[in-house]
């Protein structure tokens, strides 16, 4: 298996499992600091993170023994121990996965707190910066290969790289980062423009630069532009809870994360992650048996659309309530019989055949086939 593979990382994962057990196996005596202790293992990188020296060192000697028992061992040249607030043999925080995780003193208005406690520092997550520089250098690679190119075909070369990358690292405290990244690349399409027209003045900005909104934006007379990384929004990532697995069948939890299930139709998933799983109606949860239905929120007959914006995910029970409200500020005099819309209904895919079963004698229990 080739490294860099598709599959070697998972390899590699399956090879090193146990890894965990054999670090904590010395301190298995010991419950506190066992509580303290994390490793995170990703193909065949690793941290193991503890705050005493002592109990990394000999983690780190059970790690070996056990690899020995592989006939693997620990390359030196990559293994460091550092300390992620102070300076340990020259060495402060540490990368992992191309994240550089470090903790900086702060005053105190700035400063993390733990159980109300401040802590003096602040834990800060970014790219590190062998990777910013691997990027910068691709950047310039491509604009070195384009060259002669036309514009637009640089732009269309360089957008999924800067997207992609930037992607990667939407998670974390990356902002600084891409605004730096954006003015290095403008450099690099400044001495890409002077290539080709001989000099840098206002004319060779004009020709390849476009006011967009309110900022300059390199981009062709005909709209396409080039992507800025600090366009990238950032957003937390938020852990799966404990031992979840996508595949252990919890419908709703996973819908609610990442807003598809194959179990799913992908209308209710998508609607489940924008109302983050719960009912709008009640206010409450739903939960792992719950019957979820789609509801119009401005009913099909006063004009209401199929429109993703019109729609919300209620209890089966806060869809009746709805329904019968909806009819009420319909008229009172107003006589015709208010039909639920067919397509209104539409429920969890394991809870579709309970339904069918249920809902012969209910008028309003029309199912969509899908
Ligand atoms: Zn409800």
């Amino acid at each position: 298996m080739p490294q860099g593979g598709t599959l070697s990382p998972l390899l590699a994962l399956v090879a090193l499992h146990g890894l965990e057990t054999a670090a904590r196996g010395y301190i298995r005596q010991r419950q506190y600091l066992q509580r303290e202790l994390c490793v995170c293992v990703y193909a065949d990188d690793f941290v193991i993170l503890h705050k005493s020296l002592d109990v990394v060192l000999q983690c780190k000697a059970a790690v070996e023994a056990w690899l020995q028992e592989m006939s693997l061992e620990l390359k030196p040249s990559k293994t460091r121990i550092s300390h992620t607030l102070k300076p340990y043999k020259g060495n402060v925080g540490f990368d992992f996965l191309g994240f550089n995780i470090r903790q900086y003193p702060v005053s105190k208005h700035q400063s993390g707190c733990k159980s109300g406690q401040k802590l003096g520092f602040k834990t800060l997550i970014k790219p590190s910066k062998a990777k910013v520089a691997l990027h910068t250098q691709k950047l310039r690679d491509t604009i070195d290969d384009y060259k002669t190119a036309p514009q637009a075909a640089l732009i269309s070369r360089l957008n999924p790289i800067i997207r992609g990358w930037c992607n990667y690292y939407s998670k974390i405290c990356s902002k600084q980062t891409f605004f730096r990244c954006d003015y290095i690349l403008f450099s690099q399409l400044r001495a890409w423009a002077r290539y080709r027209t001989g000099q840098y003045n206002f004319k060779t900005l004009n020709k390849y630069w476009h006011r967009i909104g309110n900022r300059l934006t390199f981009s062709t007379k005909d709209g396409k532009c080039l992507a800025f990384h600090a366009e990238t929004p950032i957003s937390r990532y938020v852990k799966v809870q404990g031992n979840r697995s996508f595949f252990d069948g919890d419908v709703i939890y996973w819908s609610t994360r990442k807003g598809r299930h194959p179990e799913l139709p992908s209308r209710v998933a998508g609607l489940l992650k924008r109302y983050k799983g719960q009912c709008p109606e009640c206010g409450l949860r739903f939960t792992g048996n719950a019957r979820i239905e789609v509801d119009h929120i401005l009913p099909k007959q006063k004009g209401g659309t199929d429109r993703f914006d019109n729609l919300q995910p209620l209890h089966r029970h806060c869809h009746d309530v709805k329904t019968a409200r909806d009819r009420v500020e319909k008229g009172a005099g107003d006589n015709s019989r208010t039909i639920e819309e067919p397509c209104a209904v539409n429920m969890c895919a394991v809870e579709r055949i309970e339904r069918t079963a249920n809902s012969v004698g209910r008028s309003s229990g029309q199912l969509t086939p899908r």
